[in-house]
């Protein structure tokens, strides 16, 4: 299915912004201009959603939520940043891994399963993308992933 990123993207932002429970607030950086983009959207929903459901699980009170979108390389790049207690070093690139989660004891009490970041990252590459994360332990985590998109160039001429 071929779909406008932006207006999809904040719809989501707009789904969790009106519903959230904690003092987060969202910023947004998203450019004005329209991308389409070939994706599965319940699967990009789902990727998203377990994206932003890690952003506020690990937000401090009164935290920023921060939600940027640009292109490089040719391709959309999208980045969710928290103010968290970030993922040290040594842990960054088995997030991704089934079931795997940072530390036991806060993750028990977090809850989840450890399998939302496996599941995206299978989703994005699917979907022709690439995911990863750079985070600063004890000051936060962004995740980074990119979606290659149409390029339109009819419109111009016209
Ligand atoms: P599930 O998504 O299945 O409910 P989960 O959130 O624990 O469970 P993932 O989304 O795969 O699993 O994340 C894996 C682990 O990576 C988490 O348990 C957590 O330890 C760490 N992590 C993910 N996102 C963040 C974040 N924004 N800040 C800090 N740690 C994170
Ligand atoms: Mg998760």
């Amino acid at each position: 299915e071929i779909i406008e990123f932006n207006r999809f993207f904040n719809r989501i932002i707009d789904r969790f912004e009106m519903s959230k429970s904690q003092n987060v607030h969202f910023e947004r950086h998203l450019p004005e201009e329209q991308y389409f983009v070939e994706i599965d959207p319940d699967k990009l929903t789902q990727v998203i959603d377990n994206i932003i459901s890690n952003a506020l699980k690990y937000s401090p009170e009164g935290g920023t939520v921060r939600f940027a979108m640009t292109v490089e390389e040719g391709a959309l790049q999208i980045r969710i940043s928290d103010q968290g207690m970030g993922i040290p070093k040594e842990n960054i690139e088995r997030i991704f891994d089934r079931f795997y989660r940072v530390d036991r004891a806060r993750s028990r009490e977090m809850g989840g399963t450890g399998l939302g970041l496996a599941i995206s990252k299978e989703m994005i590459h699917a979907h022709g993308g690439s995911i990863w994360a750079k985070s600063a332990y004890g000051r936060g985590t962004t995740i980074f992933f990119t979606l290659p998109f149409e390029i339109d160039d009819g419109g111009e001429w016209e």
